[in-house]
């Protein structure tokens, strides 16, 4: 119940709204309790013979004005109550999306999206219902509930006492029901989700399929997984199914003692025939707040439960963090250097890097070589923080990067990952990432420093162009020219690229490097790359081996006295060179 405190503030924000939901709530329970002392009236009047043309328009007006204050003021509880819930909801979803985005890159690799899905959308959904028909089951189960056992008991004490004796069946089977109904239906929900990813992913990767042969292998997958669907929902049909009869029987076996109990005092003339009529109304108002007692609890539980879960992401630090008294300045101006650094992503692993110790100067080139798994990649992302060193340190202008403001740290690199990724938007909208201000102009040629200008220019919109699933299907050498261009357009003083023309030919390889080349002296670039004809010009090359350096050199040193550098750059040449012819 402590995780209560995290919406507490949004119920504050609007108690006045959640009063006024809660006081019409209570209204429509009062007035609906007040319909069958009308019924009562106009039966004890027709019994009794006195019923006049008058005195029954009497009692159906007051039945028309309760319903209309019941219409009325029904239409108000549910926005007041239902549209706090969401406002809750959308708190508590913002709150905690932009808690989840400043934890670190390690959380993320310890922690499955689907299961951060699950919290944004389920436990969100369940804290929404717990607030939202969880205030109104409860209103209702303990006001309509006890008003409504006032009334009768006003009837007669004794038939109150009788009509009673099945009502806990109604509730505690509620509670028994919701719960597995609940269950079911994340279950049914779930099969969905995955019987849509599966048809989505072979209508994606059709190609593959045609050309593998397997259009039988995925019908009878998706078969598969839709008689999984279907089979979740018979199941939660049966005890939908189950359910509602149930209550029903549960409701009909108090009516059954109230005519043998209630008629027998009505003969007894004990109460008038207009109270028997009215008992049964009562009785008939008493299902829902029961059904509500089984259902409250359930809800409750589980939005107790959800908000426990949300409150311990929201108690998860964010490993990086902006340090307690930050240095400003302009971190990139100076040498970035690394003393003795080591990293592991997993403490009880051996380390990813270890000994690493380098320094580049403001304006130079660092080329980065060495087989896949070396460590490469882990090193470019020491530079921006997304990993922060167990052991040593990176300084950049002489002060280690852990005591740097990190929005300025950030703001000084520009980085391009391996593996480039376009969020849903245009391509216009993709560079611009990079620098949100910069105009089409600037777009442009940024583009064309990447060589990507005549890609966008052949696209049916341009930069308007919408790439991803809704638009068009870049190839990989075009991603990888965007993700460059979007780095260009930041004009940052440091410039980190992971293998950045792995995917492109080699004439535009070329002219990428050429491009990068011209930065020289203005920017200070780190590049990994497997192709060594990138790095060839680097004003020193670093090559990798198991997390370590293994050596560091200029091309030159490097041709001389290293096997591996020199084996691989020689290969690549002759490739080349048969390329070329
Ligand atoms: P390179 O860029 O040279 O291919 P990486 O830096 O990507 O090398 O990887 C170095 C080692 O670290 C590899 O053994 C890889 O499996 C491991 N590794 C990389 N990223 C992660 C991660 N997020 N979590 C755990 N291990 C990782």
């Amino acid at each position: 119940m402590k995780s209560y405190r995290l919406i507490k503030e949004y119920f504050m924000e609007r108690i006045w709204v959640v009063t006024a939901g809660v006081l019409c709530l209570m209204i429509v329970d009062v007035v609906q309790l007040f319909i069958p002392r009308i019924i009562k009236r106009a039966v004890d009047d027709m019994t009794a013979y006195r019923a006049t043309r008058e005195s029954l328009l009497e009692y159906a007006a007051y039945i028309l004005l309760a319903a209309l204050i019941i219409c009325v003021l029904r239409y108000f509880w549910r926005r007041f109550l239902i549209g706090t819930s969401r406002r809750v909801e959308e708190g508590l979803r913002n709150r905690l999306f932009r808690h989840i985005q400043i934890l670190s890159a390690s959380y993320f690799d310890q922690t499955r999206t689907g299961d951060l899905m699950a919290h944004v959308t389920n436990d969100i959904a369940n804290v929404r219902m717990a607030t939202g028909m969880g205030i109104v089951a409860a209103t209702d189960a303990v006001f309509l509930g006890t008003a409504a056992i006032g009334f009768m008991c006003h009837i007669n004490f004794q038939l109150t006492v009788f009509a009673l004796i099945p009502m806990p069946l109604i509730a505690f089977s509620a509670k028994y029901f919701s719960k597995r109904m609940h269950t079911r239906y994340r279950e049914t929900q779930g099969a969905f989700a995955d019987m849509t990813e599966v048809v989505r992913e072979r209508y994606a990767g059709i190609r593959i399929i045609k050309s593998y042969n397997l259009e039988e292998d995925s019908r009878q997958r998706v078969e598969e997984i839709s008689r999984r669907y279907i089979r979740e929902n018979l199941s939660l049909v049966r005890i939908t199914g189950a359910f509602f009869p149930m209550m029903l029987l549960f409701t009909n076996l108090s009516l059954a003692i109230v005519i043998v109990f209630g008629g027998r005092l009505a003969i007894l003339t004990t109460i008038s025939p207009g109270d028997f009529v009215a008992f049964i109304n009562y009785l008939n108002l008493m299902t829902w707040p029961m059904m509500a007692l089984g259902w409250v609890t359930n809800l409750l539980q589980r939005g107790a439960a959800s908000l426990d879960r949300i409150d311990v992401i929201l108690q998860t630090p964010a490993e990086i963090r902006q340090p307690r008294n930050p240095v400003s300045g302009h971190p990139a101006r100076g040498a970035i250097q690394f003393q003795d650094v080591s990293y592991s992503y997993d403490d009880n692993r051996e380390p990813v890097l270890s000994g690493i110790t380098f320094t580049v100067n403001p304006g130079e080139t660092l080329g980065i070589v060495g087989p896949p798994g070396s460590g490469k990649t882990t090193l470019l992302n020491m530079i921006p923080r997304l990993y922060d060193v167990c052991d040593g340190f990176i300084r950049i202008h002489g002060t280690d990067i852990r005591q740097w403001d990190l929005e300025e740290l950030r703001d000084s690199i520009s980085f391009v990952a391996q593996e480039p990724f376009l969020f849903s938007g245009t391509i216009g909208e993709n560079i611009r990432f990079g620098n949100p201000d910069a105009d089409d102009e600037k777009v442009m040629q940024a583009a064309k420093l990447a060589s990507f200008d005549d890609s966008v220019k052949a696209l049916p919109a341009g930069l308007n162009t919408i790439v991803g699933e809704k638009g068009v299907i870049l190839s990989g050498g075009q991603k990888q020219r965007l993700a460059l261009a979007r780095a260009f357009i930041r004009r940052s003083k440091v410039l980190l690229l992971d293998d950045p023309v792995s995917q492109v030919d080699m004439d535009t390889g070329r002219r990428i490097i050429e491009t990068i080349r011209l930065l020289e002296g203005q920017q200070t670039v780190i590049i990994v790359s497997h192709r060594l004809s990138a790095l060839r010009h680097a004003d020193q090359i670093l090559v990798m081996e198991s997390g370590r350096i293994k050596i560091i050199g200029t091309h030159e040193q490097l041709m001389a006295s290293d096997d591996y550098y020199a084996r691989t750059f020689r290969l690549q040449e002759m490739e080349e060179a048969n390329h070329a012819f």
